[in-house]
């Protein structure tokens, strides 16, 4: 799979926008700043995206690790809200803490943890699992799970598919996705809605990518966990107990995903303009283009 621009990745959220919430009716533009501290006055928790916010890829940006560090000095509750799917939690922990970033395991709320949790009554069925081997199954200790590669017996055999990482997905892979629901309609869960995410060499197509496209082509409805969607914000609400959710914040370089889903939530937004999704784009334009406005557009983290 080539990689998107940011033209085409914006494009294909808004074709799809009659699969993401609403969008909250709210009055007047947002406001600028040049990074969260000045925001730190208006809140006592923040939401942050890792993909755009914290880390490019395998790279933290740079400065976010001592702003991060700063806002949780000055006594802040900071949560990351991530829509990471295909990676274990033990996984994503080291990997914050190789970036310079101090979270305890409990306070990374993620679309994996989402959708287990979602799972309920489900846990028993046989999965096809849309992954990547070598991140392992690490959270999914229990579950009955066949991957989904080249050999089409699963696909016709398996009760339902789990849709959580798209690094090994090939087109082949998704036609006989798409051949084996045709044929036999089964839940399709997915643990990532995003379509895209930011790399060092630019966009990758995530799991969302593909969920979509059997959504169009088929008469699977699939259900969505994570971002924008309001069940991960569920589990971060849970975690964070009785909150004044005027004094919440959620920061991320995605319209669709964190701006939309803060939206539903209830809670602040705000829009990292210089870095991720909209780095080097006319992101005013794409406030307007798709109506999702922020609460603040700020330049970096
Ligand atoms: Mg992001």
């Amino acid at each position: 799979m080539s990689a998107l621009s940011a033209e085409e990745a914006f494009l294909a959220y808004e074709a799809v926008r009659h699969r993401l919430p609403p969008v909250a009716a709210r009055a007047g533009g947002f406001r600028r700043a040049a990074t969260l501290e000045e925001l730190a006055e208006d809140f006592d928790v923040f939401l942050l995206d890792a993909f755009g916010v914290l880390n490019i890829g395998e790279s933290a940006i740079p400065g976010t690790p001592e702003r991060i560090a700063a806002l949780q000095a000055a006594g802040k509750r900071v949560l990351i809200v991530s829509n990471a799917a295909g990676t274990s939690h033990a996984a994503l922990m080291e990997k914050y803490a190789r970036l310079g970033y101090r979270f305890a395991p409990e306070d990374v709320i993620t679309s994996r943890a989402t959708l287990l949790a979602g799972l309920n009554g489900q846990r028993g069925l046989h999965w096809g699992l849309m992954a990547t081997r070598s991140t392992g199954l690490a959270d999914l200790e229990g579950l009955n799970l066949t991957y989904l590669e080249e050999e089409p017996g699963p696909y016709a055999e398996v009760d339902g598919f789990l849709m959580i990482g798209a690094a090994a997905w090939t087109d082949a892979r998704q036609a006989l996705l798409e051949a084996a629901l045709e044929e036999r309609p089964r839940p399709v869960l997915v643990g990532n809605p995003d379509i895209v995410a930011p790399r060092e060499s630019g966009f990758s197509a995530e799991p969302g990518h593909f969920a979509h496209r059997l959504a169009d082509r088929t008469r699977i409805a699939p259900r969505f966990f994570g971002k924008p969607f309001t069940n991960i914000f569920e589990r971060a609400f849970a975690r964070l107990g009785p909150v004044d959710r005027s004094r919440v914040l959620m920061v991320g370089d995605s319209l669709h995903t964190d701006i939309l889903g803060a939206q539903g939530a209830g809670v602040a937004s705000a829009l990292i303009a210089h870095w991720g999704f909209f780095s080097g784009q006319d992101v005013e334009a794409a406030i307007a283009r798709s109506g999702i406005v922020p609460d603040y557009l700020v330049d970096r983290p």
